[in-house]
């Protein structure tokens, strides 16, 4: 039996997660489940999978779980706060660890759990963005194993050889080919864009996901975050990555070699295809996912991304280039956009402004220490605070 842990447990990877695990109780055992404060479907997760453990970022939440599991299962232990949500990360029973806490939040406990070896499904993102150097080298330092989980790198990975030794280049690739649906604007009018609304950024034509992701789609924040991740994870350059505008998200990212070679990854839409093969890797597991016709999907479409109409993506580029604390203080910015958006203090297209104006007011440095990488996060949530507060409604 392997143990797992899955962090971000109530949200949309979290549930998808637990849906595949559900599927081969005979081969997983769930060890510790970790959220922010959502009682109820944390609840409901416990009494389904009867971890060891549970544990709310949310002290409050955590009490009232307590109070909940009592007529449920009182062996769970509930435990409560950010330092309590780092040691499920690294619970001694656990093999395996989703990591799938959306954003910033997401880094310490994805450390804690490179630290201790863990073979890390990684689909935390913007762990890789804030501190990549400093995390591929935690997972080398303790020997710990990193799959990726984004649809993307997952497609990328699977399309590499299964042996590998030296860079891409040694492998003979000349290029990724990092697929991307341009989201719900894409052939929106610019003039139109201001006024797009949360609830229209959040309705993404092939995926359902989080909002917060969700709103990165629609920008394409996304894509440029998954540019930096796949910088990080494949050891490349931001030039070796190219980003094409795939509208039916089929084609899950692609790699290019030397030969003339493109090899690819196709399937359905749906994240219990990367989560199963990140789960069972080298092996393959039974995900419950729809199989993908290729008479009904019949034609598949390609194009360049038009940067004017997603300059978040360019920020990204100039962020990785920049580098250093760049891509951090690029996160930072974007997460309180995203939230500020979210709670409609400011238009959809400010998001990218925001951004903008942060990476040019905020120094990038050396990433030499997590304490400055945090500290320049921490910098630049209170420079972009101040736009938003300035251009805001
Ligand atoms: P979501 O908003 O649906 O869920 C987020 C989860 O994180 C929830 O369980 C929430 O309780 C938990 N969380 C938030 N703050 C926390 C904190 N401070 N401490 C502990 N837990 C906390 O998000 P999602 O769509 O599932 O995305 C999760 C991550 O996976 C993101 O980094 C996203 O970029 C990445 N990802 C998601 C998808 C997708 O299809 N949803 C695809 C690729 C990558
Ligand atoms: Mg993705």
């Amino acid at each position: 039996m392997i143990g797992v842990t899955v962090l971000g447990a109530t949200g949309s990877i979290g549930v998808s997660t637990l849906d595949v695990l559900g599927r081969h109780r005979d081969r997983y055992r769930v060890v510790a489940l970790a959220a922010h404060s959502d009682v109820e479907r944390l609840t409901e997760q416990c009494r389904a999978f009867h971890p060891e453990l549970a544990v709310m970022a949310d002290a409050d939440a955590a009490q009232r779980l307590r109070e909940r599991l009592r007529g449920i299962d009182t062996a769970i232990e509930v435990s409560a706060g950010a330092e309590a949500v780092a040691h499920a990360a690294a619970h001694p029973a656990a093999q395996t660890v989703m990591a799938a806490i959306v954003g910033a939040a997401g880094l310490l406990p994805t450390l804690a759990a490179a630290r201790a070896g863990k073979r890390i499904l990684l689909a935390n993102k913007e762990a890789l963005v804030m501190a990549g150097r400093l995390f591929m080298d935690e997972v080398r330092a303790h020997g710990a194993q990193l799959l990726p989980v984004d649809s993307e790198h997952n497609a990328i990975f699977q399309c590499l050889p299964s042996v590998r030794s030296g860079g891409l280049a040694a492998m003979g690739v000349s290029k990724i080919l990092l697929t991307a649906s341009g989201g719900p604007f894409r052939d929106t009018p610019l003039t139109e864009l201001p006024a797009m609304t949360p609830a229209q950024a959040c309705a993404h034509p092939n995926w359902v996901m989080g909002r917060k992701i969700s709103v990165d789609s629609a920008t394409m924040m996304n894509k440029g975050l998954e540019v930096i991740e796949a910088c990080w994870l494949f050891d490349t350059a931001a030039e070796q990555v190219q980003v094409v505008l795939h509208a039916e998200s089929i084609v899950h990212s692609m790699v290019e070699y030397i030969d003339g070679s493109i090899l690819a990854q196709l399937g359905s839409p749906d994240m219990r295809t990367p989560i199963a093969h990140a789960l069972a890797w080298p092996e393959r597991l039974e995900s419950g996912v729809r199989r993908l016709n290729l008479f009904d999907v019949a034609t598949l479409h390609f194009a360049a991304p038009d940067l004017a109409r997603f300059p978040c993506l360019a920020l990204a580029y100039q962020a990785m280039e920049r580098g250093g604390t760049a891509t951090a203080v690029l996160n930072a910015a974007n997460e309180v956009a995203v939230q500020a958006f979210l709670e409609e203090r400011i238009a959809f297209t400010a998001i990218a402004a925001v951004v903008e104006a942060t990476l040019s007011d905020v120094p990038a440095r050396a990433a030499v220490s997590l304490e400055k990488i945090l500290e320049d996060d921490a910098h630049a949530r209170a420079v972009a605070r101040d736009t938003v507060a300035r251009i805001g409604r």
